[in-house]
């Protein structure tokens, strides 16, 4: 699937956006490596915390179905009944759980207000020395020490 098709999925993503308190819509189009796609909105409630993103409602639902690799994401937002009149960034918190699951080096964010206008991202350059899960792997010292 190309940029341009992504982004149009994206779109038709954000009409189911359930957005009543802040009136602004998001919706997610995220490209797995074997080319399916999986879309999110985001949702709030009227308790707000339990509310969620369009970018990480696209990446649990696919995480939750076996999917692990992702390519891109196209991502596009704007006020309840109003097209797009600005790119809408990721998050912080959304760029960390992208930072779980996808290649820094490699995973494109894409941007914009319509198809025609795309605004693309490395996900390392929306999220600079980020931490992930290598982080967390021992060092070859710590591994000599459980087994010598
Ligand atoms: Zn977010």
């Amino acid at each position: 699937m190309d940029d341009k098709t992504l982004m149009r999925t994206a779109i038709q993503a954000r009409e189911y956006s359930y957005s009543p308190y802040s009136k602004f819509r998001v919706g997610a189009a995220l490209l797995c490596a074997d080319g399916s796609v999986y879309t999110g909105c985001n949702m709030e409630n009227a308790a707000f915390t339990p509310g969620i993103c369009a970018e990480r409602t696209a990446i649990y639902k696919a995480v939750s179905e076996g999917k692990r690799e992702f390519q891109a994401i196209a991502i596009v937002g704007g006020a309840l009944g109003h097209k797009a009149l600005s790119v809408t960034a990721p998050c912080g918190v959304c760029r960390q759980v992208m930072r779980e699951f996808c290649d820094p080096e490699s995973f494109r964010i894409i941007l914009g207000t319509g198809e025609e206008d795309l605004h693309i991202y490395l996900l390392k350059e929306l999220l600079p020395l980020s931490f992930g899960p290598e982080n967390l792997e021992p060092t070859q010292a710590e591994e000599e020490d459980r087994n010598p």
